[in-house]
């Protein structure tokens, strides 16, 4: 499942590839990935120019011009790839969008994804982005604005990190590592957190996710153009890792379950108190 790095890898080459072109053509082979009815989607997104593209977690925003939002969120996942004009294409992708110079882009969703379009005055109102919270990688995510976040919550700190509302894009592969860095448990209280503790996390964040992105995100996941990212599971430190050994201290990572994910975990260096 793409994550934060994948999401910030794949928008900054869409900005670079397909900023300042008009889209010409739309096929529509799986309405229920939009949010209106195929017609209709065409007739308002056709002759539009893309004025740039961002994420926020999980999700891709394509800016319009004149003032409209097309948004998309790949699901479990889904091949977003770019075309040029005389490129052979797969007929296995369920959208495809074209643009007056004929290049263009498709999705091949896996399982099943969303491609909103929004006006842009009505973005506010967009149910599964409006109250995403900041991504890591925004810099309004700051150490102080994470300090506030975490003040007189009472939540375990995985299901904390893991729900979109308080920090978009972090899901359950890269968390794992992210707490080991951190050395916490994935259930420690969040109000047991020490001041030293809450900023070691904040770095262990930083630190993990960015380093993702420069290796251009995962292995098992394309980019714009089909590339796959570079970090494989043995770059992980203890994600997925369970019998090997914890890379400080030799202790064998075991995998423990936390309502309904998975969390891989060193028991001597992340202790519960
Ligand atoms: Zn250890």
């Amino acid at each position: 499942m793409p994550e934060l790095p994948e999401i910030t890898v794949i928008a900054g080459q869409m900005d670079k590839e397909i900023t300042g072109k008009r889209i010409a053509d739309i096929e529509a082979k799986q309405p229920k990935n939009l949010n209106m009815p195929v017609p209709e989607f065409v007739k308002t997104v056709k002759g539009k120019i893309v004025n740039n593209v961002s994420s926020k977690g999980k999700w891709i925003f394509i800016k319009l011009n004149p003032k409209y939002y097309m948004l998309i969120n790949r699901g479990m996942n889904a091949d977003l790839l770019y075309f040029t004009s005389n490129q052979k294409l797969s007929t296995k992708y369920q959208f495809k969008l074209t643009f007056s110079d004929k290049t263009g882009f498709t999705i091949q969703f896996q399982w099943f994804g969303y491609i909103h379009l929004v006006p842009e005055k009505d973005l506010s109102k967009h149910k599964l982005t409006a109250h995403l919270g900041v991504s890591s990688t925004d810099e309004k995510f700051t150490l102080e604005h994470f300090k506030k976040l975490l003040a007189n919550r009472k939540a375990r700190i995985k299901n904390f990190l893991l729900n979109q509302k308080n920090i978009a894009g972090i899901g359950n592969v890269y968390i794992q590592d992210i707490l080991f860095k951190a050395k916490l448990h994935p259930n420690r209280k969040i109000s047991t957190l020490s001041e030293k503790e809450i900023t070691n996390l904040y770095n262990a964040i930083q630190n993990i996710l960015n380093r993702s992105i420069q290796l251009g995100g995962l292995a098992y996941e394309k980019d714009f153009y089909g590339k796959k990212g570079k970090l494989t599971i043995n770059e992980f430190l203890v994600g997925y890792k369970t019998g090997k050994p914890c890379p400080t201290c030799k202790a064998p990572i075991t995998k423990i379950k936390i309502g309904s994910t998975s969390s891989y975990i060193c028991q001597k260096c992340q202790p519960l108190e």
